[in-house]
């Protein structure tokens, strides 16, 4: 083998995404503010592939940082356009309404309505550091808000106008075994 080939080999070996574990509420990550990135090193684009790999396996269409336990201001988001990933998102416009039904990987079971903007236009730096503008309308909207909430240290629970509305399905099956 060509030398070059083997540290080749080595490198992507090395830089391979690995899924990190999911850490689920209410753990005390989940309820913290989570602190600005000041650059975008290596450390930062290993933890953003091991972002989009772990929402790509779990399956789900959004991750944020303190749900892998690390309380950085990193997002990721897939829809099904291809990932797209945020470090210190920032809204800088907000338009309209909408109302999806959202789940979170943090809360398996749990579904619930929740009110958002159905526009938003944010900001942040992509893997190369670079700042990038993003305008969303629709899923992509709910997602990226709901993703920057856990930025804030907010579930989307906390955003449900009536607790009556929130589904818990674990819940739902256990009641049903006991009534069987
Ligand atoms: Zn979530």
């Amino acid at each position: 083998m060509h030398p070059f080939a083997l540290i080749l080999f080595v490198e992507l070996r090395y830089n391979l995404p690995m899924q990190r574990k999911i850490v689920r509420f209410p753990n005390p990550v989940l309820k913290k503010k989570a602190k600005s990135v000041k650059r975008v090193t290596p450390e930062i684009v290993t933890l953003i592939y091991d972002m989009i790999e772990t929402m790509h396996t779990a399956p789900g269409v959004g991750l944020a940082a303190p749900q892998v336990g690390v309380s950085l201001r990193v997002i990721v988001a897939d829809i099904g356009q291809g990932p797209i990933a945020l470090v210190n998102p920032k809204i800088l416009k907000k338009g309209g309404k909408q109302a999806f039904m959202e789940g979170c990987l943090s809360l398996p079971g749990v579904e619930a309505p929740v009110t958002r903007a159905s526009k938003v236009i944010v900001q942040g730096m992509d893997n190369s550091g670079k700042i990038n503008k993003i305008e969303a309308e629709g899923l992509l909207a709910t997602v990226l808000q709901h993703e920057i909430d856990h930025l804030d240290g907010k579930v989307f629970i906390d955003r449900v106008e009536d607790p009556s509305t929130i589904k818990h399905m674990a819940f739902e099956a256990e009641k049903k075994e006991e009534l069987i």
